[in-house]
């Protein structure tokens, strides 16, 4: 019954799953491709949040991510990611053949020398972005000297190279250097994607920069980028981009990015309102995690005995209903140990009340060595404790108790020397409530200190 119904949902899934992945119509050249090459390898950018970058755990994360992760999924492909520390050294590694595509970059001359392109996967402008006092830039190309600050390697700064000798380049080591150093004044405008821009801004809280104009022919189409030796693994690709839709792409981007609109609104109001939330929260949070620490430290209080640190007879009793109910509903057996300390009142008139206490810690731990992780052990009363001993039948517990009759009589505890004490054994019998089970190993204590103590019966 529950195999079909697993079956129903899994049918329902893959139903679903249907739905969502549309039938993509494989050349037998590329199921083949497939057949033999079932994982590929991918170089990324590192450092180009948030279309994609490589995480703390080295995951490959971001829209770029997302996109090329659910192409491979339409056409049955694993691409793994080959981990690098600059796009410079993912460019490298492509271009001697350690990955077998570039995951998300534009299409230039100079990358056609080694790679193939995808239609492309996602559109995003750019834009040029310069200090707050710095006029509107109608025209790119009047601008004159003017330092323009560029992540190393990228299309933009190949075709600005080209297309405009009228700027001064300074390269850069990554995306968000670039839009620092006109930040600072080191440069006076970067050109960049909207969608990274908008984000870079946002994070390192530049709000001294604007968006000053825009270069409409250099919108970026990013594509994946695949070595030319293999134009199977381009086309197979190519079958999963377009099966992307302008509504997957949306719905990928607004997970990265959520692009807000700064005004002359004054910020620094919101950085004091959001400083005091931020102080608020930390105090709730510290209050909570305090109170659930005390909170803990009760609820472990309330639960053990406070001489010996075992259980106590609230939780034992617990302890003792949960297993009547697992062995009622499934037939497991369970059994239980009584034990009472011979002679104990002697210790106290001996030796005092403290050496008493000394003698049950002691004893306490003598049980707690030599019972299995799974046992319960606890302090029932004054010299006596419980053993509660689940997935055991009554011989098994007969036997671990005479093993720690033995144990305390051959223990030589400090002042007292050596102690016995006497053990009354029962086994959980169908129908039993809790104190049924205790009561018989009640009974059987009793018989054991009447046979002469320093004994185990079984009820
Ligand atoms: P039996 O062999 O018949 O069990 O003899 P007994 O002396 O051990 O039995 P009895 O019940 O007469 O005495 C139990 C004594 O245990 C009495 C009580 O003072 C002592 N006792 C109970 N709880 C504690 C405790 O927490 N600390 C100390 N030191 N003594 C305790
Ligand atoms: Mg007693
Ligand atoms: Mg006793």
């Amino acid at each position: 019954m529950l195999k079909k119904l697993l079956l129903a949902i899994a049918m329902a899934g893959s139903a679903l799953a249907g739905a969502q992945d549309p039938e993509i119509a494989l050349t037998p050249e590329e199921r083949e491709y497939l057949r033999r090459i079932p994982a590929i390898k991918m170089c990324v950018d590192p450092d180009w949040t948030p279309f994609e970058h490589i995480d703390k755990q080295g995951r490959h994360v971001g829209i770029a991510a997302d996109l090329v992760q659910r192409v491979a999924q339409r056409v049955g492909l694993r691409i793994d990611l080959y981990p690098t520390k600059t796009w410079e050294e993912s460019v490298a590694a492509s271009k001697v053949g350690h990955c077998h595509i570039l995951s998300f970059l534009n299409q230039t001359p100079s990358r056609e020398e080694w790679l193939s392109f995808t239609d492309p996967i996602f559109y995003d402008q750019n834009i040029i972005i310069t200090r707050e006092e710095h006029p509107y830039i109608g025209d790119i190309r009047g601008l004159k000297d003017e330092r323009v600050a560029l992540p190393g390697g990228t299309m933009v700064e190949e075709r600005i190279r080209r297309d405009f000798p009228n700027l001064v380049i300074v390269t850069t080591g990554s995306e968000s250097e670039a839009v620092s150093l006109v930040s600072e004044r080191k440069a006076e405008l970067t050109v960049r994607s909207l969608i990274v821009a908008a984000y870079a801004i946002k994070k390192e809280g530049l709000f001294n920069l604007k968006i000053a104009g825009q270069i409409p022919e250099y919108s970026n189409k990013l594509r994946i980028g695949v070595r030319k030796e293999e134009p199977l693994l381009r086309s197979i690709l190519d079958k999963g981009v377009q099966t992307i839709t302008p509504q997957d792409r949306e719905a990928i981007a607004n997970r990265h990015v959520s692009v807000q609109v700064y005004s002359n609104f004054d910020t620094t109001l919101l950085w004091q309102v959001g400083a005091v939330a931020l102080v608020v929260i930390a105090l709730v949070l510290y209050w909570n995690r305090k109170l659930q620490a005390i909170n803990r430290e009760f609820e472990r209080l309330s639960i053990t005995d406070r001489l010996t640190g075992l259980y106590n007879r609230l939780r034992l009793d617990t302890v003792l209903e949960a297993e009547v109910q697992r062995s009622s509903r499934f037939g497991q057996p369970f059994s239980v140990i009584l034990l009472d300390i011979d002679h104990f009142k002697a210790v106290n008139d001996e030796y005092g009340h403290h050496t008493g206490d000394d003698v049950l810690i002691e004893v306490a731990r003598i049980l707690q060595t030599h019972t299995r992780e799974t046992d319960v052990v606890g302090r029932w009363g004054g010299e006596e404790f419980l053993v509660v001993c689940p997935h055991t039948h009554r011989e098994g517990a007969r036997t671990l108790a005479e093993n720690l009759r033995s144990k305390m009589q051959e223990r030589d505890i400090p002042t007292v020397g050596h102690k016995t004490a006497s053990f009354g054994v029962a086994a959980y019998e169908a129908k039993d409530h809790a104190k049924d089970v205790v009561a018989r190993a009640d009974t059987a204590l009793y018989e054991a200190k009447r046979n002469g103590r320093n004994r185990v019966e079984a009820g």
